[in-house]
């Protein structure tokens, strides 16, 4: 069995050549089915790196510690795949009503989840550091490619897209070295390239929330689709006895809670997986639901903290974990 991180895809053998190095904070795999030589999977991991280098937060040199470093200062030119997802997240945080949304930087170092020394903050420094996010205090020129952030104090962060756009760069690396079938997972983050011999769908397990990674709760059915889910489950810290995950409410200041343990969104480009899932995430299920059903060719399933799953109408999802139980709308 292939397990990797947050979800997998189930009918993935083993036998196959596939590699694993650490990259953007998390294990990326890729396997290539046939044909999968050295030279393909070096491009791919080299062009993980760079895209790590330009968007991560923790890369003092990367474009976006740059706008960051200059926010309420001066715009700040950047590379243009780094600027092509900071105009995809701003049309998410747009979409979204900003439940998504890309400046929650200083929320994201406030709380320090992930980090060594996460902490509960105070009321006060929580309403302190929301005057800093907001997405529409982005502003970006499409001519000069620059990025330009109005208040000092204001901070990006592209963990919830960078890694889909990350994949979809390894999806047409692959692409375009004629190889008809491969998945790449980067930390949950899953793209399915091509279809299987035999023609049938991939098979991508959804993680179950409260179990081990690797242990599902069901199975979605994919074709030349990505596969990304968010959840309660990725990174928290728990303080007497309170769980505080990772997935942040821009207007409220604190951790997502809300009747949703997990979102898994299905579509075909992976940054638009990753933005809707975290996207949904933080609207919860019934405005996730209607925001995901207006997009065409996108599809989600909802895990509920009650053990129920509701999908969307197209989503092929089955439940193999008879603790859960699928409502049927
Ligand atoms: P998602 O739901 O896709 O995203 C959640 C993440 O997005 C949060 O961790 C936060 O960063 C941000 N976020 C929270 N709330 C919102 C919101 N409402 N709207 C928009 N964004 C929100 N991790 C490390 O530990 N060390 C590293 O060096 C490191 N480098 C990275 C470099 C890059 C380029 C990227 C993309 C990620 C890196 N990470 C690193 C991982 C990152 O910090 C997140 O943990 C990860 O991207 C979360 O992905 P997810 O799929 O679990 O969750
Ligand atoms: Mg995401």
């Amino acid at each position: 069995m292939y397990v990797i991180f947050g979800m997998f895809p189930v009918s993935c053998a083993r036998t196959e050549s596939s590699r694993a190095e650490f990259a953007l904070g998390t294990v990326c795999s890729v396997t290539l089915f046939e044909r999968g030589d050295n030279r393909v999977y070096q491009e791919i991991f080299s062009r993980l790196r760079e895209i790590d280098n330009r968007m991560s937060v923790n890369i003092a040199a990367s474009d976006v510690s740059r706008i960051n470093a200059a926010a309420g200062i001066e715009p700040v030119q950047v590379h243009d795949d780094v600027f092509f997802v900071i105009e995809r997240a701003v049309f998410y945080a747009r979409l979204s009503n900003g439940a998504f949304d890309p400046s929650v930087g200083p929320l994201v170092s406030l709380w320090g989840i992930g980090g060594e020394n996460p902490r509960v903050p105070t009321q006060e420094e929580i309403e302190k550091t929301l005057s800093f996010v907001n997405w529409r205090d982005i502003e970006l020129d499409a001519n000069s490619k620059s990025v330009f952030l109005k208040k000092p104090g204001m901070a990006l962060d592209l963990g919830a897209i960078a890694k889909g756009y990350a994949a979809d760069e390894a999806a047409a690396i692959i692409k375009s070295a004629g190889i008809e079938r491969a998945i790449i997972d980067l930390g949950g983050n899953i793209v399915t390239c091509g279809v299987k011999k035999d023609k049938s769908p991939w098979r991508v397990g959804i993680q179950n929330p409260d179990e081990k990674r690797g242990t599902y709760i069901g199975i979605t059915q994919v074709k030349e689709q990505s596969v990304v889910t968010s959840g309660v489950y990725e990174r928290f810290f728990e303080k007497d006895g309170v769980r505080y995950h990772h997935i942040f409410s821009p207007s409220g200041g604190y951790p997502v809670d809300n009747e949703l343990l997990s979102v898994t969104v299905i579509a075909h480009n992976s940054i638009d997986a990753d933005a809707l899932s975290t996207a949904a995430f933080v609207l919860g299920y019934e405005k996730g639901a209607t925001l995901i059903e207006s997009l065409p060719d996108t599809e989600a399933v909802f895990v509920m903290k009650d053990m129920t799953v509701r999908k969307t109408p197209g989503a092929d999802f089955t439940i193999t974990d008879k603790n859960f139980s699928l409502i049927q709308n």
